[in-house]
């Protein structure tokens, strides 16, 4: 199956390691790792020699033995890890207060004041939670109630998160279309390098991809279920991380809505200026129905959110009840408070923007290099680095993608992989991240993909 690494577990998890016998055996902490195993549930962790990490400061992590790390991986410590301003807003808050959400309390009041004055007109009410997965588990239910409908539209090769019902969206977990429910249908991913439609050979490539959702609303209401949802991951992180034809968008949602149903982005990974602007959907011209937010949003403290227009939010109000006894909670939303004054204030859009054009043009001469890199993209600072064996045939090169995280970080660099077949690097970095830090990304990607490929990591890799 393509979608699974070499242990035959899905590549999402990056060719995580969950047994004592996957990791080296000179690994560092093994002792902390046998503990961790043994009482420690889905004790899933990246490397041959796991991170023993201690402390964070910017894009800079350092592990116990006061090695750093460049950072160019995390997108929850967002405006860098353990940001000051940050900090005192929560320790300052947790020191005064904190309660359940049934209270009056300024400060999340402020925070949807401030969140939604950043959202497209219309996008004017925020419903407070705890997760990425709280999120669109509420944007999937507010979908169905408003709607009356009961069918999803997702991508293939989408994660979405962990409740039982969101677990069922992510279809990168269930590859075979057999173990998925009547109700969900998938649809080809805008991957214009190695889809069904490619940029080298057809036109119109927004139509033809936007095509596919209308199919699947089709099937859907075939099945009697009609569709009350097309939720989407602007940035298509877990499908290798793409940029999708500059109509798609445009185009899906007008096929989702002539359906009768809304149309959700999931900003959990693109959300928050890391793409070069506010939200992800702003690349594309559209205004989503609902707008589900987590990872990027607290810092690293959890802080997840649903947003959507006052009338999806006062018709699913009048039919359903929902309470979340952490979600919008004062140092939650002092957090969250604090991360969008950092991004105003530093301007990080534009940040992002700029310097994710100097990482990328670095990564694209590198391809000049490197013949193993086939496709660089994406946008701002959430960039999609594609190896494949040959570029012609553009066979992924899933097993020399695989040993690059931890030659990486041996050299002192976190990265990840992503995609179907385990063959884009992944390289995500806090907002907060420098040209100078994209140089040295740069040059030790560079040592490394030479030691790879020349069957060696090099004498300072
Ligand atoms: N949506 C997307 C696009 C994600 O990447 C993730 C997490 N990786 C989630 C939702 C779920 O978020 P959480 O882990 O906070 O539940």
């Amino acid at each position: 199956m393509p979608t699974e690494d070499h242990r035959g577990r899905p590549a999402l998890l990056g060719a995580a390691h969950l047994g004592l016998d996957e990791f080296r055996a000179d690994a560092a902490n093994r002792d902390l790792i046998e503990r961790r195993l043994k009482h420690v549930g889905n004790s899933v962790l990246f490397y041959d020699d796991p991170v023993h990490l201690v402390r964070g400061e910017g894009v800079w992590l350092f592990d116990s033995d006061g090695r750093r790390y460049l950072d160019c991986y995390n997108n929850v410590a967002s405006v860098g890890h353990c940001h000051p301003d940050v900090v005192t807003a929560l320790s300052e808050q947790a020191g005064r207060l904190n309660t359940h959400t049934r209270y009056l309390h300024e400060t999340v009041v402020e925070y949807a004041e401030k969140l939604t004055s950043l959202m497209p007109d219309g996008l004017d009410v925020c419903t407070f939670v705890c997760s990425g997965t709280e999120a669109n588990d509420l944007a999937l239910r507010i979908a169905r109630t408003v709607t009356g409908r009961h069918g999803a539209v997702v991508m293939e090769g989408a994660y979405h998160g962990n409740s039982t019902v969101v677990d069922a969206l992510s279809t990168v977990l269930h590859p075979d279309p057999a173990d998925r429910p009547d109700w969900l249908v998938a649809v080809e991913p805008p991957n214009t390098y190695r889809g069904p439609f490619r940029r080298d050979r057809d036109d119109n490539l927004g139509a033809r991809y936007a095509r596919l959702v209308a199919d699947a609303t089709a099937v859907l209401d075939e099945r009697g279920h009609g569709t009350a949802a097309f939720m989407c991951d602007t940035v298509f992180d877990t499908q290798g991380t793409l940029e999708a034809p500059a109509d798609y968008f445009r185009l899906a949602y007008e096929h989702v809505r002539a359906a009768g149903g809304l149309c959700i982005a999931d900003e959990v990974q693109a959300g928050l200026a890391r793409t070069g602007r506010w939200w992800g959907f702003e690349h594309y011209g559209v205004t989503p129905d609902i707008v589900t937010l987590g990872k990027p949003m607290g810092d690293g403290h959890p802080v997840g959110i649903v947003v959507t227009t006052r009338e999806i939010a006062q018709e699913f109000a009048s039919r359903a009840v929902y309470f979340n006894t952490f979600g919008g909670n004062p140092v939650s939303a002092a957090a969250g408070r604090a991360v969008l004054e950092v991004c105003e204030r530093d301007d990080l859009t534009s940040r992002c923007r700029e310097v994710g054009a100097v990482l990328r043009a670095r990564l694209e001469q590198l391809m000049e290099r490197h013949p193993v890199i086939g496709d660089v993209r994406g946008l701002g600072l959430f960039l999609g680095v594609e190896l494949v064996e040959d570029r012609g045939t553009r066979t992924p090169a899933a097993a020399l993608a695989r040993r690059i995280p931890d030659a990486m970080r041996e050299a002192g660099v976190l990265i990840g992989i992503t995609g179907r077949y385990g063959n884009v690097l992944k390289i995500r970095p806090p907002l907060v991240f420098t040209a100078a830090d994209a140089e040295l990304l740069i040059t030790t990607l560079d040592r490394v993909l030479t030691g790879l490929t020349a069957g060696t990591t090099g004498p300072d890799a």
